[in-house]
């Protein structure tokens, strides 16, 4: 459960179901193709035995939800956290299901989970936890079923250990069994940097909507992991001025800009933007309702909600993170004239450069990285055109309008296709 659920907002599959209804109802899909849509085609559990440095042996739970193939194999990644429950994995494979889909992109969505806290295991019990784990779902991924990718606190290394045990029992290096691999592994170019640039894509397109130019843009980050370092590195590249940063451990702001290249340095050094010298600390939460132009939560699911909604600044916000925002949030935000650049679009950066990975790895041919970041970017803005048309067309927000588009392109499949019923 994200922090902010505890006050009693919806759980991350409460609120895909929520706005599946309601872009549901508004398409006049039929019951029957409703009730089969809302729920995954297979959930599994796994208990995972694990040999601790100590020499005990431990037990963990893991999932791997598949919501859909209905386009293509499913396709998600793979968080490790203490908090992981399987509500949550399959709102978020549903959500997969619907971004492959937004972006076009022929995959269906998966989601996986391991309850563990990453920080109290060593690097050794991490191989073992991530190794068994794949062997026990082994029989339903591959790059033709389910293909797994790194979320939280998962990563290339993670990958590159489950594309080995993977190629060990099936005797064969299969490179396209995972994404988000070491770019010496067959990964892809700009994979990593992918959801950033993403976010920063869509950005783009949301300020040429309100006629903004970039240079006078003053942009707040939480979250600078992955995503989050990534989208303030390039955008400040760019010439976007990130006027504040947080991370779990709390926040930094300045009204001038930071510096986003000496930030980097410094994170990697202390392991947090908190100290940094150039700019005043604040509370994680706190910055979100500072006042600038675009807001991107880019660290974890819940912290938009109505609690906090009405004090929300931000003309854009722009959703790095999966699930940032609680349906009563989309409501107030919406009310309030903020322009919501909906997670199943704004981070599809990440999936998107994954599909180039998967096929870049099956032909066995690798792309360079302007190829890859001029097709993301096609990808992105295309995407993001669809979303605001439908939108206007059907007179509802992004986040609908990205459901509703997602919703007409899997049930238009399964209409061609036919159900196997
Ligand atoms: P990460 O683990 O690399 O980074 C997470 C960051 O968020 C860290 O800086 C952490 O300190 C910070 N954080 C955690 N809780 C926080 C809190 N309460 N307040 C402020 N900061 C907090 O993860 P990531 O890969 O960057 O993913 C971030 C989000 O983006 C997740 O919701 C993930 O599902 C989503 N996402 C990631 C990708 C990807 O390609 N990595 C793609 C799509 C969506």
């Amino acid at each position: 459960m994200g922090v902010a659920q505890v006050q009693n907002e919806l759980s991350v599959y409460q609120s895909m179901a929520a706005r599946f209804d309601t872009a549901a109802e508004k398409l006049k899909l039929d019951e029957g193709l409703k009730k089969y849509l809302r729920t995954p085609n297979r959930e599994i559990i796994v208990h995972i035995p694990v040999l601790m440095d100590s020499g005990q042996l431990e037990v963990f739970d893991g999932f791997r939800v598949q919501h859909s193939i209905a386009r293509g194999p499913a396709k998600g990644g793979i968080r490790y956290s203490p908090d992981v429950t399987l509500d949550e994995i399959r709102g978020l494979a549903a959500e997969m299901t619907w971004k492959c889909a937004v972006v076009n992109i022929p995959f269906g969505g998966a989601k996986g989970g391991i309850i563990c806290d990453p920080n109290q295991l060593s690097l050794g019990e991490l191989e073992r936890i991530t190794r068994r784990y794949t062997a026990e779902i082994l029989d339903y991924i591959g790059p033709e079923r389910d293909v797994p990718a790194p979320d939280m606190n998962t990563n290339e290394q993670t990958m590159a250990w489950i594309m080995d045990t993977y190629s060990m029992h099936v005797r064969h290096t299969v490179t396209a069994s995972v994404t988000g691999k070491p770019l010496d592994l067959g990964g892809s170019r700009g994979r990593r940097e992918a959801t950033g640039r993403g976010c920063m894509i869509v950005c783009h397109e949301a300020l040429k909507r309100f006629g903004r130019r970039i240079d006078t843009t003053r942009v707040i980050i939480q979250g600078f992991g992955n995503v989050g370092s990534q989208a303030a590195r390039l955008m400040y590249e760019a010439g976007y001025k990130i006027i504040g940063v947080a991370d779990v451990h709390g926040g930094i702001f300045n009204t001038h800009g930071l510096d986003i290249h000496a930030l980097i340095d410094y994170v990697s050094e202390h392991k947090t933007v908190v100290g940094f010298p150039d700019g005043e600390s604040i509370g994680n939460q706190e910055i979100l309702e500072q006042d600038c132009d675009v807001l991107i939560p880019a660290a974890t699911e819940s912290v938009i909600t109505s609690k906090n909604a009405d004090r929300i600044k931000a003309r854009i916000l722009v959703e790095g993170a999966n699930s940032p925002t609680t349906p009563p949030a989309d409501d107030i935000l919406f009310d309030r004239g903020v322009f919501v650049v909906p997670d199943i679009l704004a981070n599809a950066g990440g999936v998107t450069v994954s599909y180039f990975e998967w096929v870049q790895d099956r032909q066995g041919y690798f792309w360079p990285e302007v190829d890859v970041n001029e097709r993301l970017k096609h990808i992105q803005v295309s995407a993001f055109n669809d979303v605001v048309r439908y939108g206007e067309k059907h007179n509802v927000n992004n986040r609908i309008a990205a459901y509703m588009l997602a919703i007409d392109r899997v049930s238009f499949s399964l209409k061609l296709r036919g159900i196997y019923a």
